[in-house]
């Protein structure tokens, strides 16, 4: 059986080697009709799965194939300039079409140009509504039916009720299995390496799903590996939007902090709720995709969302958190302002760092910044 250590390296190779990505994916595309790129945690994988493609989450390390001629500029995010940049170059071409969320404004100029200067492969935007009360989830489930017909014309595969189920039952279990290795990690700091369990969760978004599920039942029925013995750690949370530089993290790690939760794209919020089995199948899915884990650029209920959030907070026992967002990303600001009060009223230590997406040096500046906050996190 492959080790845990094994698999970890496989899932960073995954995320951090181009080449060795591209490898896998191509060796994968035989068996699909194609690979469906997409961006964000609002567009369902099941759909894609269950008309017969291999659905991408496009995340983690891509290197230009070319230079490129054309590039977004600030303040579009770090992220959609990183990827934009490997799109325009041809980085992105063995996809045979991309998905774009209705979500961010640099989501929606990185949309726009696409049209302009990507011209393979083609690229849609799938419209989820902002809100998440009975209407927006009604107009959700219209629209992901037309999504789903949609890629029956494009494949062919005609999208059965059978079918769904099956699909929908394989994603749940990933995100059941996701859900259990985070409560294991937070009663035991010996279990997973934070950083590790964010590598092995980001692997998940370009894993053949079979596989992703199997090693992830391996681990979380495994007993927990012997790390971090030698001193006290600091209990963090980390939070914003995606992150999927693990390398990162591992600093926090070596200054002494234990990454016991997250609340990042690819991470807690993604494996939050499961998709109903019973039922108006579109409907379940398009309830699960706008109450699950929100984003800031969803308008859910603050009341609801600030309690659950210092029931989270209260749960966790943290000693600190720390916020790391994509240079320029601007709704992942507002949430941190926003839940920066809360956590000053909750005594709660904060740190906020930003960092350009693609970048593996962690700057100078933030290894001093990381190691004092963790000198003084849950001393207050
Ligand atoms: S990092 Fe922020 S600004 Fe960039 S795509 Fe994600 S939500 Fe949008």
């Amino acid at each position: 059986m492959e080790t845990t250590q094994h698999i970890i390296a496989r899932c960073k190779k995954l995320i951090s080697q181009p080449e060795y990505r591209n490898e896998y994916l191509i060796r994968i595309k035989e068996k699909y009709l194609g690979i469906i790129g997409y961006f964000s945690n609002y567009i369902p994988e099941e759909i894609i799965a269950a008309a017969g493609f291999y659905p991408l989450r496009i995340i983690g390390c891509y290197e230009p194939s070319k230079p490129s001629p054309h590039s977004l500029y600030i303040p579009v995010c770090s992220f959609a300039r990183d990827m934009y940049s490997a799109a325009s170059s041809g980085g992105l071409s063995y996809l045979s079409q991309v998905v774009f969320p209705n979500s961010c404004d640099s989501m929606r100029v990185f949309a726009q140009m696409w049209e302009h200067a990507v011209n393979f492969p083609p690229a849609c935007v799938l419209l989820h509504p902002i809100n998440d009360n009975s209407n927006a989830i009604q107009y959700f489930a219209e629209v992901i039916e037309r999504f789903a017909g949609k890629l029956h014309q494009d494949g062919g595969n005609l999208i059965t009720q059978t079918r769904l189920k099956e699909t929908i039952d394989t994603y749940n279990q990933t995100r059941r299995l996701l859900r259990r290795l985070y409560d294991i990690r937070k009663i035991n700091d010996t279990f997973l390496a934070g950083s590790d369990a964010v590598a092995l969760m980001t692997a998940g978004l370009i894993m053949a799903r079979d596989e992703y599920n199997q090693i992830l039942s391996q681990i979380v029925n495994q007993g927990p590996r012997e790390i971090h013995k030698d001193r006290k750690l600091k209990r963090i949370m980390i939070m914003g939007p995606l992150m999927d530089n693990y390398g990162f993290l591992s600093k926090i790690e070596e200054f002494g902090g234990y990454i016991v939760y997250d609340n990042i794209t690819n991470g807690s919020r993604y494996c939050d709720l499961d998709v109903e089995i019973e039922g108006n199948l579109y409907e379940n899915i398009a309830r699960r995709y706008l109450t699950s884990g929100p984003s800031p650029t969803l308008n859910s209920d603050k009341e609801i969302s600030d309690q659950s959030f210092q029931a989270l907070i209260d749960d966790l026992d943290l000693d600190g958190i720390i916020f790391i967002n994509q240079k320029f990303c601007e709704p992942h600001v507002h949430k941190y302002l926003a839940e920066a009060d809360i956590l000053k009223q909750m005594n709660i230590n904060v740190l906020m760092l930003e960092i350009e997406h693609g970048r593996v040096e962690v700057d100078e500046r933030d290894m001093l910044r990381i190691e004092s906050f963790l000198e003084i996190a849950g001393r207050s």
